[in-house]
């Protein structure tokens, strides 16, 4: 089925016309527009629509981009070659140490293996690369074609565990059964079976982060200012995640969860069984940035950690305020059309653009729940678009009639964006410039104004 597209002429807010986009029936209650006559609640967490062409990907990559970053583990993708290309390096995640998360290692199932299982060339393929790498754990994902043949791989991961003596886990992850985000569950659960099996001494003020994945760096700007603060920080999972500090991550007072779409499952096993509480952050804008700090001191109830943060916070917002202040006059009139991963991030980066001048006309996400976009709504401009789930066309109409100057998404936006002749920020797994964080702000500030205010837009129109 395709989408349809009906030919009834409409005003915009420059004063042209375009075609209305007929939303398809199945959809309706996932775009909203804020003030608008359909300004109903957008609702989250479905399972895609069958004809509408999701910009969502499947659990296995849900699963994958999760636990992709840690450096010291294998990663070998039990199924055909073209679900490990798919995945192959898919997060810009940097390693300070062992980077075996940049080798994408397959069992490359074949028509021999559809009919007689493929639990020896899974065996085989564990122990050669265990023998050349000496990881610290692997990790073994199941794809589609696995769970139709039904490979015992818990068996497999169960005796080579024995053999090689180092964790195997299963992350059970058949694209076919569920959303991305189901695939973040599933990879929760992998962590999970690794926490609580190390027996590090327990530090004063500890902290896990939880949902950074160290995109370019960011998780080394954030463990700079947690350590100006006086903040040890016992694991980072998954962003230059290692082995052994998963297996100790109950010994952190405080689990902060950013891109909680994916890590709020493992905080609440977490809470649940070690009584570990967690709280929601976001790194990004100075705003969320700022109150991160100030919730985690205020978590310890320490006046000597409330007092650094809020002298880090002063020191680096008076050292950016100025170079914000020039992009924001360069900026002013700009609309930007936000669509990424988690719902959360959305909504930092709805303030953070305000900062520098720029308005939110369109927001939507791959995978965020109605709460999420009542947030959005509360805080979103009169006729702003809030959509869940959507699909380039879609989203090409949207970012046309709101007339958007920025496209800020991933991989599967920028071409969205060139064609219609607009700019683009990544702001997804592959970016390549630090965004989080003070010093991330001003890199996005940078990002948005060269892109938007490219002389190059004008040879398109
Ligand atoms: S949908 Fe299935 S076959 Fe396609 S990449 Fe995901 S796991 Fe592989």
């Amino acid at each position: 089925m395709l989408l349809l597209v009906i030919d009834i002429a409409k005003k915009t807010e420059r004063g042209d016309t375009m075609k209305e986009l007929d939303i398809l029936d199945g959809r309706k209650n996932q775009v909203s527009t804020v003030g608008g006559t359909n300004s109903q609640a957008v609702e989250g967490n479905k399972r895609s629509l069958a004809g509408s062409v999701s910009q969502r990907a499947c659990v296995f990559c849900g699963s994958r981009v999760v636990l992709y970053p840690i450096g010291d583990a294998l990663h070998i993708i039990h199924g055909p070659i073209g679900c490990a290309a798919y995945t192959w390096d898919i997060r810009g995640s940097q390693s300070s140490g062992m980077e075996l998360h940049r080798l994408s290692f397959s069992t490359d199932l074949h028509e021999k293996e559809v009919v007689f299982g493929g639990e020896q060339k899974l065996y085989k393929s564990l122990i050669e690369l265990i023998d050349l790498h000496q990881p610290k754990a692997a990790f073994v994902y199941t794809t589609c074609i696995v769970g139709v043949i039904g490979d015992d791989v818990e068996k497999i991961c169960k005796l080579v565990e024995k053999e090689k003596n180092i964790p195997i886990i299963p992350v059970q992850a058949p694209g076919f059964q569920g959303t991305k985000k189901d695939g973040y569950k599933v990879a929760c659960e992998a962590l999970y079976t690794l926490v609580g099996t190390g027996d590090r001494p327990a530090q004063k003020y500890s902290i896990n982060i939880l949902g950074d994945f160290n995109l370019a760096g960011e998780l080394w700007i954030l463990l700079d200012y947690y350590k100006r603060m006086g903040i040890h920080v016992n694991a980072t999972i998954t962003g230059d995640g290692r082995v052994d500090d998963i297996r100790n991550a109950h010994k952190a007072q405080l689990n902060v969860v950013q891109c909680s779409g994916s890590m709020m499952y493992l905080a609440k096993m977490m809470k649940e069984e070690y009584g570990i509480p967690h709280m929601k952050v976001s790194y990004f804008g100075i705003e969320d940035m700022s109150d991160a700090l100030y919730e985690v001191a205020k978590f310890f109830k320490s006046e000597e950690l409330m007092s650094k943060a809020k002298e880090l916070v002063r020191e680096e917002f008076s050292r950016l305020m100025p170079d914000l202040q020039w992009y924001k006059e360069r900026l002013a009139g700009k609309k930007a059309a936000i669509y990424v991963g988690g719902a959360f991030k959305a909504i930092s980066l709805i303030k953070a653009l305000r900062l520098i001048g720029v308005q939110t006309v369109l927001v939507g996400s791959q995978t965020g729940t109605t709460e999420d976009y009542e947030l959005i709504k509360q805080l979103a401009d009169e006729g702003t678009v809030i959509v869940d789930d959507s699909n380039p066309v879609e989203l090409a109409h949207f970012v046309k009639q709101k007339h958007a100057d920025i496209f800020i998404g991933g991989v599967k936006e920028r071409p969205i964006a060139y064609k219609i002749g607009i700019g683009f920020c990544d702001h997804n797994h592959e970016r390549k410039e630090a965004l989080a964080g003070y010093e991330g702000m001003l890199n996005f500030a940078k990002e948005i104004y060269s892109t938007a205010c490219s002389p190059i837009w004008k040879f398109t129109k």
